[in-house]
């Protein structure tokens, strides 16, 4: 069968270094779990290595028709090819217990597979793959750097997360715009925050939504709030760990009258 011809609109930049798809295979710990799914495997280099791996029980899924054909033909003994969208999958009827998600994944949805893993965090107990840098690179940043951002606190809250090594576009068909990083997020023993979780949620994303203010006007704009003294405001919320967020939330809750 002829190659998948790279369409638009699907991220699809197909990986051609055998040596890099077999090095990203290996980021799985396979500790934990006993189920694998691989996130658009386009035309399987990566999943060959999978394979190989012998988990327990290992599916695909993949949204473009012309590669889950291409795989149904090259990979005769891969019986679980789900055809479908990531973003839509019901992980809970598809998987028994606890799973590890992995791939090359599609750039252009990278950031909302890592939402996707937030709402699945007891479930989803390691992530390991391939995404443009800068995201990579957000998902990983410790408190204090430039790129640490939503991202990296609401994953920083549930996993540990490590950035492996960078790989660059010429490796690609087509080559991506951008470089690229392999991370690993492996779930940590946090059941629940100490706060509101929800609420912890909207205080990240509202202060961060506002990166260059302080948080005292941030969290004013967000919250009607009975009180203005708290020790942080004076910060940016770049500079916050998970931890300090957390407090905050719990203030933010006692003094709350509403949220704007
Ligand atoms: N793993 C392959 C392909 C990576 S490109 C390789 O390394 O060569 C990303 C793949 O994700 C493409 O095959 C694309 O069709 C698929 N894809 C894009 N959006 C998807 C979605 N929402 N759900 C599942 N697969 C998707």
């Amino acid at each position: 069968m002829e190659k998948v011809q790279p369409k638009k609109g699907l991220g699809q930049h197909f990986l051609k270094d055998k040596d890099i798809a077999e090095k990203i295979s290996a980021t799985l710990s396979g500790q934990g779990y006993s189920s694998v799914l691989e996130i658009g495997p386009g035309m399987g280099i990566l999943t060959g290595f999978l394979l190989d791996r012998d988990f327990p029980d290992f599916k695909v899924i993949e949204i473009d028709k012309e590669s889950v054909h291409y795989m149904k033909s090259h990979f005769p003994n891969l019986d679980k090819i789900i055809e479908g969208d990531f973003l839509k999958l019901d992980l809970d009827s598809c998987f028994e217990g606890r799973m590890a998600i992995t791939g090359n994944f599609p750039y252009n949805i990278s950031t909302q597979i890592f939402f996707r893993v937030l709402q699945h965090r007891d479930k989803v107990v390691e992530v390991t793959g391939m995404l443009q840098k800068e995201v990579a690179e957000r998902i990983c940043a410790p408190p204090g750097s430039k790129t640490y951002g939503i991202l990296s606190v609401l994953l920083q809250a549930y996993y540990t997360t490590e950035y492996l090594f960078t790989v660059g576009g010429e490796v690609f068909v087509p080559p991506p715009k951008v470089k690229s990083g392999v991370i690993r997020l492996i779930r940590n023993d946090v059941d629940h925050l100490e706060c509101n979780e929800k609420l912890f949620t909207s205080v990240v994303k509202s202060c961060f939504n506002q990166r260059r203010k302080t948080l005292r006007n941030s969290v004013r704009a967000a919250f009607e709030l009975t009180s203005d003294s708290y020790p942080d405001f004076g910060l940016r919320p770049e500079q916050l760990s998970v931890e300090k967020f957390v407090r905050l939330t719990n203030w933010i809750e006692q003094n709350m009258v509403r949220s704007k």
